[in-house]
């Protein structure tokens, strides 16, 4: 019997690669947009991750005929009134050695508690009967003083977790997918995959 597919419907590689890692050792077999000839980008003009999610999930699920998994996330930084939060793929360009260094720069003379930051991960999963799920996740930090490590992608040289004394970027890649935005978020859309792959409905 073939396995039920899903679309990994995003357009980043540093998700991409997080979301088959995270998704790995589920029986389905998992699509990328480009595996499916999908070009278009989705204009993200909600106010919230959750609507962005949605935006995707229902123009890349409605494309593909798929089941899809569409995600929007976004760092906030409290200090910065949640700055760059659902903007934070187009924030200051595209150059994260920018970005990242005029964060640092923005929070220059606060420390510890003052630099709190929080990635946040709202996921849309679409079934091609117009069903949805949505979940979300969080995971909080605080803005590095100075950039570290190359793992990851984005921020996460400078989203630093106090208690492991590391950036996102310099933990291992299992360690990320424990503790992330993404990792939470994955680990509650999980079950209702699971539901759907049991009942044979996926
Ligand atoms: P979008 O969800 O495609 O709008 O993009 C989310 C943006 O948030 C990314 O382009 C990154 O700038 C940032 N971001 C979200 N999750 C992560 C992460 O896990 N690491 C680093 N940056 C992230």
């Amino acid at each position: 019997m073939p396995r039920p597919r899903l679309l990994l419907a995003t357009t980043s590689a540093g998700k991409l690669r997080e979301w088959q890692e995270l998704l790995a050792d589920l029986p389905l077999d998992l699509l990328t947009l480009r595996d499916q000839g999908i070009t278009f980008d989705v204009d993200e003009t909600g106010a919230t991750y959750a609507e962005n999610a949605l935006l995707k999930a229902e123009a890349y699920g409605t494309a593909s005929g798929l089941l899809t998994l569409a995600e929007d996330a976004g760092l906030s930084v409290a200090a910065l009134g949640g700055t760059p939060g659902v903007h934070s793929a187009r924030w200051e360009g595209n150059d994260y050695a920018h970005k990242n260094a005029l964060l640092i720069r923005l929070l220059a003379g606060k420390s510890g508690a003052e630099r709190a930051c929080r990635y946040a991960c709202v996921v849309v999963l679409r079934h091609p009967d117009g069903r949805v799920w949505r979940v979300r996740g969080e995971c909080r930090g605080q803005i590095a003083h100075t950039p570290a490590g190359d793992g990851g992608f984005g921020y996460d040289p400078v989203f630093y977790i106090p208690r492991l004394g590391q950036t996102l970027a310099q933990v291992a890649v299992h360690e990320k997918d424990r503790i992330s935005h993404r990792g939470r978020a994955a680990g509650r859309i999980r079950p209702i995959l699971r539901q759907l792959i049991e009942s044979g409905a996926a």
